[in-house]
């Protein structure tokens, strides 16, 4: 089995639903099209981060780890997951902000994380790399202390989940007859689709995966891709029958002016799914991919006669900032 030496505890028992969407779908001209709904899911609203966190602390329990450090922004998806995941498993949970303080109207994620009781730290607004310096000096600080802290975030480890979740996505599509041949997802820090894109070179052959960018140009993109994709094969021992840039479409014309900065086309997308579907999706991450595959059925990229899925990899409780 893929994955029977590595550590992982559970925190999702059952598949995410695959949903078709053809009202949507008749909406863009994209009739054969499913929704991959990694949004549904019972821990903590769910979202693509729980499936990595099986991994993540899978390993902080197996190295014995009784307090975990999990750094972003007050709205990250990953630090909300990672506290409602440590809840489940009676870990302590510590979340690194680089902001320069509390909200002063916690919204979304940040209200999510106080509920869910897990400290949080502020180290200002400085940039990832200061942020994760902060990190592992809070780390020491606790070892200090004769804790034993785990840091959040090896790449490799995180992309195992969506390793995981394309092993799961096609054998949902074979039960179903579904005859798959696009899979959709946000390209954006790199272990989500760089797992699943490495799931799919490995068992499902011709699909073609289209990575709209969120955060990175291709240039940048790449490299980070590359390094996981080979540290997955390593982590696996295997190696895909299919090259990494092969079957693979990376889209850089869908981010619009950055990371976190949504574009016209994404806020039509988001309300054209909301009242054909009546599903939510976030801006920062699914609203662009949705766009990208609007103009991608538009241009006849992906033809309309084939079977497309589309992972919505969740972050809805963002929409609830500012409340
Ligand atoms: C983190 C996140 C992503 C991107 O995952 P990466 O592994 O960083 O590419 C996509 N969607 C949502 C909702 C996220 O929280």
């Amino acid at each position: 089995m893929l994955f029977s030496d590595i550590p992982r505890l559970r925190l999702l028992d059952q598949d995410t639903p695959l949903e078709a969407a053809p009202r949507y779908g008749a909406a863009i001209g994209c009739p054969r099209l499913w929704l991959k709904r990694d949004d549904v899911m019972p821990l903590g609203l769910g979202g693509n981060k729980v499936r990595s966190l099986e991994f993540w602390l899978g390993e902080a329990l197996a190295q014995h780890c009784d307090v975990v450090l999990v750094a972003g922004l007050p709205a990250s998806n990953l630090c909300r997951l990672t506290a409602a995941a440590c809840c489940r498993a009676g870990l302590r949970c510590i979340i690194v902000h680089n902001a320069p303080g509390p909200e002063a109207h916690p919204g979304g994620n940040g209200r999510l994380n106080d509920l869910l009781g897990a400290e949080r730290l502020y180290c200002g607004a400085v940039d990832e790399y200061q942020r994760a310096y902060f990190v592992r000096e809070q780390a020491e600080a606790l070892r200090r202390q004769g804790l034993h802290p785990y840091i959040v975030g090896d790449q490799v480890v995180g992309a195992l989940g969506y390793v995981a979740a394309a092993t799961e996505l096609l054998q949902q599509a074979e039960r179903r007859g579904i005859d798959l041949r696009h899979v959709c997802i946000s390209a954006s820090a790199g272990p989500t689709e760089t797992g699943l894109l490495f799931g799919l070179h490995l068992l499902g052959g011709s699909i073609q995966t289209h990575l709209i960018s969120v955060e990175y140009d291709e240039a940048t993109f790449w490299p980070i891709c590359d390094t996981i994709y080979q540290g997955l094969a390593q982590r696996l021992g295997v190696v895909p029958p299919v090259a990494m840039g092969e079957n693979t479409h990376f889209y850089g014309g869908y981010l619009g002016e950055g990371y976190a900065r949504p574009t016209p086309a994404a806020w039509e997308a988001l309300g054209r799914l909301a009242r054909t579907e009546g599903v939510f999706i976030d801006t920062t991450y699914n609203a662009k991919v949705f766009a990208g595959l609007e103009d991608l059925c538009r241009q006849g990229a992906i033809p309309p006669d084939e079977a497309v899925a589309v992972i919505h990899t969740g972050g809805v409780p963002s929409l609830f900032t500012g409340c």
